[in-house]
């Protein structure tokens, strides 16, 4: 029996990468902390956004595609992403998001507060008050510390097959059930950030991939051993999966599970900082090797991003 402890990545798919930039680095103060390229389509932007020091858990990536079409969430799709901010906090947030013109919606749910808007793209998000540990908030934001988001809370599953998407993820992936309320379910991982996932009960009707809309959901492994049971352990389930891959900051490997929606095991290793340093962060395009030799026909064709 293997168990993750929690999402590693959420990755979505968004329009124009300065609106995204902006969106995440000063509306909800998270950190730019990967520019780079989408390794399977070089000419386009992969960024990464999350806390400080670019903790699993925290990360939240995106494939701006500017001419794009919009999408439409649904079934096979994570439908909402849900980061944590400290109990009693969302008067505060509710206050900001709304200066910034940001439509909101406050909800109770499991009990907890609920605060629901979508980005510029349209991709849903919430926060909800849970207290973690926000210490890593990234230090140059606005936000005020006392109120930072600590990373995912979770995420809301919409699968178009929910029986068996819950049991993936209870059979495979290691998850808990915590409970039911209104039709949802509630499960956990082993872990602590990063770690409520809901799955509505009733089937979703398909999703259509587009600009605001999630691509995939990312759960984490340990180190590259670890990876390797989780290669094995995934394929002794039935599930058709990739090779394993590597994506520089981390090694991937991808399935489909049987809700329609795309799971991928990401492991903690090597990070983000294999290829600068913690305080540069996000402030330059890196490339994978195999690339560098296109970097400056990569430079002129994505548009600049401007970080001020
Ligand atoms: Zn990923």
């Amino acid at each position: 029996m293997k168990n993750t402890t929690g999402i590693h990545h959420i990755t979505a798919i968004v329009g124009h990468p300065q609106e995204n930039a902006d969106f995440y680095t000063k509306s909800l103060g998270l950190r730019l902390i990967k520019k780079t390229v989408n390794f399977d389509d070089p000419h386009t932007y992969h960024l990464y956004f999350g806390d400080q020091q670019a903790n699993p858990g925290t990360i939240i990536t995106f494939f701006p595609w500017v001419e794009a079409e919009q999408g439409k969430i649904g079934g096979g799709q994570v439908g909402v992403t849900s980061f944590a901010v400290p109990a009693n906090s969302l008067s505060y947030w509710e206050k900001r998001l709304a200066e910034k013109g940001v439509p909101l919606t406050r909800t109770v749910r499991f009990s907890e507060q609920v605060l629901q808007f979508s980005d510029p793209h349209g991709l849903k998000l919430e926060l909800v008050e849970r207290s973690y540990d926000n210490s890593h908030s990234w230090s140059e934001s606005d936000v005020d510390p006392a109120y930072a988001i600590s990373g995912f809370a979770g995420a809301t599953l919409y699968s178009t097959n929910p029986e068996a998407t819950v049991e993936t993820l209870t059979e495979t992936m290691g998850l808990k059930k915590l409970g039911e309320e209104d039709r949802v379910l509630r499960l956990k991982t082993n872990g602590d950030l990063a770690s409520i996932i809901d799955i509505p009960l009733d089937p979703v009707m398909a999703g259509e991939m587009g600009v605001g809309t999630v691509h995939h959901i990312a759960w984490r492994a340990d180190d590259d051993a670890d990876h390797l049971k989780w290669h094995e352990h995934v394929s002794a389930n039935a599930y058709q999966v990739t090779d394993i891959k590597d994506r520089n900051y981390f090694k991937a490997l991808y399935f489909r599970e049987y809700g329609n929606i795309l799971f991928e095991i990401a492991t903690d290793t090597p990070g983000f900082t294999v290829d600068e340093s913690l305080e540069a962060l996000g402030e330059s395009l890196k490339l994978p090797e195999p690339l560098e030799k296109d970097r400056e026909n990569l430079e002129r064709i994505l548009p600049p991003i401007v970080q001020d």
